[in-house]
């Protein structure tokens, strides 16, 4: 019997739309958005090029299928299973696994090991930067001075705590074995979608994929795009990738305007409200630390 593609869609002869099973989203939810792109990017790629792609992930916007009962934070481990598994029975399917950020925190050792290990397949975050589903805790990509379940002021620690700022898997899975980097926004459309083309040419693959969160960032759930758009507009998410060893912005920074939407994008959001003038200047110095880090990481890794 052959195996049909495990992936978290509802099809009909009709109808070529792709839904996640099995989940509740809130309306508007960002990651069931970028979740439904993706699967349409890759499911068209794919059956363009004649190929059956595998898809299966977990995460509170993402939805659910049975592959995710691999477990909490070994979706990576999954992956290397299924394609030494594969290869025993001489299959050849490109393997897409979508989930949250919080998963790499759970599964570092996962994500990095199995990356080191080469096996070839593509892991794309939808990034709310908490653990949405079990009451919005911090993961280690919560912004800084974003208030959490467990931050209420954005910082870490007692009294009064550190401002400290979020990891960088994208940038950190450069150097554990990954031949595709990036990090992405679903209202970028077109880079977007070439991102989830070149990672498919280029496994094994990562994308870091922005997904505001309704509940957790606290926004009218109309606000999606607009904040999506200020996040990378302010530089607060740099939009950038790395193939064939050469590292590239995507789509420029101006910093010129950076300012104006770094204030816009924290009044917007309930999770930015107690924050001083003081606070904004210490996202000033973070934002453009961080775009310094991209400057130089083209210049370190010309293309
Ligand atoms: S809590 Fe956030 S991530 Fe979860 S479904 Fe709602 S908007 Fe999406």
């Amino acid at each position: 019997m052959e195996v049909s593609a495990v992936k978290m869609v509802l099809e009909t002869d009709t109808q070529a739309t792709y839904r996640n099973v099995d989940s509740n989203q809130c309306p508007g939810c960002p990651s069931n958005l970028a979740t439904k792109l993706i699967m349409n990017t890759v499911f068209q790629s794919c059956e363009q090029r004649g190929q059956k792609p595998i898809i299966f992930g977990q995460g509170c916007g993402i939805g659910r299928n049975f592959l995710q009962r691999s477990g909490i934070g070994t979706h990576d481990s999954a992956c290397v299973a299924l394609r030494a598994a594969m290869e025993v029975r001489g299959i050849d399917r490109p393997i897409v696994v979508i989930d949250g950020d919080g998963q790499l925190d759970m599964g570092f050792d996962d994500f990095t090991g199995a990356f080191q290990l080469g096996y070839p397949y593509v892991h794309i975050v939808c990034d709310n930067q908490s653990y949405a589903a079990s009451g919005s805790h911090a993961t280690g990509m919560t912004d800084m001075l974003a208030r959490v379940s467990t931050r209420v002021t954005g910082r870490v620690g007692k009294p009064d705590g550190r401002i400290v700022m979020r990891k960088q898997p994208a940038m950190m899975i450069m150097f554990s074995g990954a031949r595709y980097s990036a990090t992405a926004s679903p209202v970028h459309l077109k880079d977007f979608e070439r991102k989830i083309i070149n990672a498919l040419d280029n496994p094994p693959a990562f994308i870091q994929v922005i997904a505001p969160c309704n509940m957790s960032w606290g926004y009218n759930d109309d606000q999606n795009a607009h904040i999506t758009r200020l996040a990378v507009r302010s530089g607060i998410w740099p939009l950038w990738e790395w193939m064939g060893g050469a590292f590239r912005r995507t789509v420029p920074h101006r910093e010129d305007r950076g300012d104006e939407s770094l204030r816009e994008y924290t009044k917007a959001q309930r999770r930015y409200a107690h924050l001083t003038d003081e606070d904004i200047q210490a996202m000033r110095g973070y934002v453009a630390e961080l775009n310094n880090l991209v400057d130089r990481m083209a210049v370190a890794f010309p293309g």
